[in-house]
């Protein structure tokens, strides 16, 4: 069974991108919870982050390195915030890693 993300990186679902390589894809959350909501989604479905793995390291890498890039290009290294939610018990829904960057609201931290 394919993950929603899957579906959306193999272009079975439309969603909004905002970046995209051979192993990191960048979307607007559907429901955001910040003015800039985006999920960096590796191309790869590892279902949560307890199950990484030494060999997915480069993914990580990569996600790092795009977080970074994309914050330069839309001038957020002044502050932007980092979500995973680990498991049913942390509330997650989609059982494919991906991290939640959120940014632009200021010293907030409900979202
Ligand atoms: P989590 O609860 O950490 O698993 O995060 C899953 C996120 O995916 C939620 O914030 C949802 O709003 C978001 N989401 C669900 N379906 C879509 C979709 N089709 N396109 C973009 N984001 C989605």
């Amino acid at each position: 069974m394919k993950t929603l993300f899957s579906k959306i990186i193999d272009r079975e679902l439309n969603a909004n991108i905002i970046y995209e390589d051979e192993s990191v894809i960048v979307i607007k959350d559907i429901h955001p919870k910040a003015p800039i909501h985006w999920l960096i989604i590796p191309k790869i479905p590892i279902p949560t982050f307890q199950d990484l793995q030494k060999e997915h390291f480069g993914y990580l890498l990569a996600m790092t390195e795009v977080i970074q890039k994309l914050a330069k290009e839309h001038s957020l290294e002044k502050g932007y915030r980092l979500v995973v939610n680990n498991g049913p018990d942390a509330g997650q829904s989609v059982f494919h890693l991906h991290i939640h960057l959120l940014a632009q609201r200021a010293h907030n931290h409900d979202f």
